[in-house]
């Protein structure tokens, strides 16, 4: 007979469910300098999701190599950016939703979610920025860190080639 308590435990939680989903978004990024996904949710419902790559219709850095300003790729839109922008792109309203993505959000993609009218944070591995932590605080935006186990999580290393697989955070 199946444990009932054991069979919850199972259960991915929504908050596990919907990170999940944000981690094969962010197979489908283009640059291997963070391999980033989001996925922004109301009510138990996907919206819309993004990764990180370069705008529509123009070379991917996995095609003709990163472009790279002050140690940090410019050629990509962030996760979080492509997310909000597929919003507006189909007239989705992603007001007092939830954004779910594998890093901490950037100053950039924190000013976004703020305007946005995103109401709550949730990510796993690293990109650690003390002023996208403040914005949010100040804004009242949640930001809630989801520990991972996933092969996939990353720590964003500024200055690396690669995001190298880690789960050095968690020992
Ligand atoms: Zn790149
Ligand atoms: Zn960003």
């Amino acid at each position: 007979m199946i444990d009932p308590a054991q069979a919850a435990k199972a259960r991915p939680s929504w908050d596990d469910y919907f990170i999940n989903i944000a981690f094969t978004v962010a197979e489908r990024s283009t640059c291997d300098r963070a391999h980033v996904g989001a996925v922004i949710v109301r009510d138990r419902r996907i919206l819309t999701t993004g990764y990180n790559g370069a705008p529509a219709g123009l070379p991917h850095c996995d095609e003709i190599g990163h472009l790279m300003v002050d140690g940090h790729c410019v050629r990509t839109l962030h996760a979080e950016q492509n997310a909000i922008i597929q919003a507006a792109l189909h007239g989705v309203n992603i007001a007092g939703s939830t954004i779910y993505v594998t890093h901490q959000p950037c100053l950039t993609c924190a000013k976004m979610i703020i305007n946005a009218g995103i109401r709550r944070v949730v990510y796993a591995g690293n990109y650690p920025d003390e002023y996208s932590r403040q914005f949010f605080h100040q804004a009242e935006v949640a930001l809630e860190h989801l520990p991972r186990k996933r092969h996939a999580d990353t720590v964003y290393q500024p200055g690396r080639a690669n995001a190298l697989p880690s789960n050095e955070e968690e020992s």
